[in-house]
C-alpha cells in the first residue's frame, strides 16, 4: 500500500495532550474515525487492526499493522518511529532501546508476513529519533547490545549507540533490505521534542496514512 509518513513538530504541541492530537489530525486532514493510536509500554507487542478499530486507542502495544484504510499513530520523543509499508499493509512501531532489545522488529516482520505479505516487498522508514551524535549510553546498554559492536561509537571517553543502525541490522538480517533512515536527530533539531535534551515528557505524533 502506498502511504505517507508524518511526524508532528514542537509547534503542534505535546501529544501527551489528547486535544493536540485532535488538532494535528485536523491540520493534516485525517479523519479521526479512521485513526488508531497505540498506547505504548516499551514492549514488543503489536496489534493487527481493521476498520472497526478506527477512532480508538489500543492499549498495551508498541506497534500497529493494518490492511484497512486506517491511519496509524504512535507517540515518540527520541524513540524510533518505524514506518512500514508493503503491497497490502502498513504498520508503525514505537521502537526505543527496550522494544528493540525485546524484539519488536522481529515481531513486526513475523506479524506482517503471517498476514501474507512478503519480506521482499517491505519498505521501512526510520523517522526522526535520537541519533548517535547524542545517544550516550552506559555499560548496561553496552552489555545489552553486545551483539551489535559495530553500532557503538567512542568519543571523548564516552560511548554512543546508533540505535537506527541496530534497527537496520535487525531488519536486514531478517530479510528486509529496503530501509531508509531520517537524518533528523530529535536532540539536534530544535523543532522537535527530545526527552534527553528537554528532560520533560513532551512528545510528537508519528503517523502513517495509506493513500
Ligand atoms: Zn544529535
Amino acid at each position: 500500500m502506498k502511504a505517507i509518513t508524518l511526524i508532528s513538530e514542537k509547534e503542534d504541541g505535546s501529544m501527551n495532550k489528547v486535544e493536540n492530537i485532535t488538532d494535528y489530525l485536523n491540520k493534516k486532514k485525517i479523519d479521526p474515525d479512521k485513526f488508531v493510536r497505540a498506547e505504548l509500554i516499551h514492549g514488543k507487542k503489536i496489534e493487527i487492526v481493521n476498520s472497526h478499530d478506527g477512532g480508538t486507542v489500543i492499549n498495551g502495544v508498541d506497534g500497529l499493522i493494518t490492511t484497512s484504510d486506517c491511519v496509524l499513530g504512535v507517540t515518540v520523543a527520541d524513540c524510533l518511529p518505524v514506518y512500514i509499508s508493503s503491497k497490502r499493509a502498513v504498520g508503525i512501531l514505537h521502537a526505543g532501546w527496550k522494544s528493540l532489545k525485546r524484539g519488536i522488529i522481529e515481531e513486526a516482520i513475523g506479524k506482517i508476513t503471517e498476514i501474507g505479505e512478503r519480506k521482499e516487498d517491505l519498505e521501512v522508514f526510520i523517522g526522526p529519533s535520537i541519533q548517535s551524535c547524542h545517544f550516550e549510553v552506559k555499560d548496561d546498554l553496552v552489555e545489552k547490545f553486545s551483539d551489535y559492536d559495530n553500532c557503538f561509537e567512542n568519543r571523548d571517553d564516552k560511548i554512543y549507540l546508533n540505535l537506527q543502525k541496530v534497527a537496520k541490522e535487525k531488519l536486514n538480517s531478517n530479510g528486509v533490505k529496503n530501509v531508509k533512515i531520517s537524518k533528523r536527530c530529535t536532540y539536534c533539531d530544535d523543532r522537535l521534542f527530545s526527552y534527553r535534551r528537554d528532560r520533560k515528557i513532551n512528545n510528537m505524533l508519528a503517523v502513517i496514512k495509506p493513500i
